[in-house]
């Protein structure tokens, strides 16, 4: 990314994930929105995820199910697009972008972000790292149309 130690705060865990029911990314946001003030917030997904790659299988991975869970959903949200992907791997690399924007999604749909977006225009950008070329990459996702089509359903403030 190009920055310097600490410019930017981070938080990782399996398959870039931001279920609402995880205290810890709730209250990342909440640290960096409301108390460190940040500006934007990057969803940044790898192709090759591994966490991706176990929920396109049908396997019982006892604990991590619940957590996968959340992927298979993304899958079933946009399962006519993927579904007409016949490569599987076109389909693999497809899925972890449509999740980070589905993660993006569930950036926007909480109180800080939302509140943050009216007082200073946060933005919310989703990003995969191509670990095999090594290049960022910005999905280019369009917030605005994004965080429409969220707040007709998720408002909060
Ligand atoms: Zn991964």
């Amino acid at each position: 990314m190009g920055v310097n130690p600490g410019d930017v705060f981070v938080h990782r865990n399996i398959a870039n994930m931001v279920p609402n029911t995880d205290l810890s990314a709730m209250s990342v946001i909440d640290f960096s929105v409301v108390h460190l003030k940040v500006n934007h917030i990057v969803i940044c997904g790898h192709y090759y995820c591994g966490g991706v790659k176990a929920a396109m299988q049908a396997a019982d991975l006892g604990i991590l199910n619940p957590w996968l869970r959340n992927i298979r959903d993304v899958f079933r949200i946009h399962k006519d697009e993927l579904n007409e992907i016949q490569d599987e791997e076109v389909k693999y690399k497809r899925l972890i972008e449509l999740n980070v924007q589905e993660q993006c999604i569930n950036v926007i749909k909480t109180a800080e972000v939302q509140q943050a977006y009216r007082e200073r225009n946060l933005t919310v950008h989703g990003w995969v790292f191509d670990i095999h070329s090594g290049k960022l990459i910005d999905l280019k996702i369009n917030f605005k149309k994004l965080l429409e089509g969220v707040m007709e359903i998720y408002r909060i403030t």
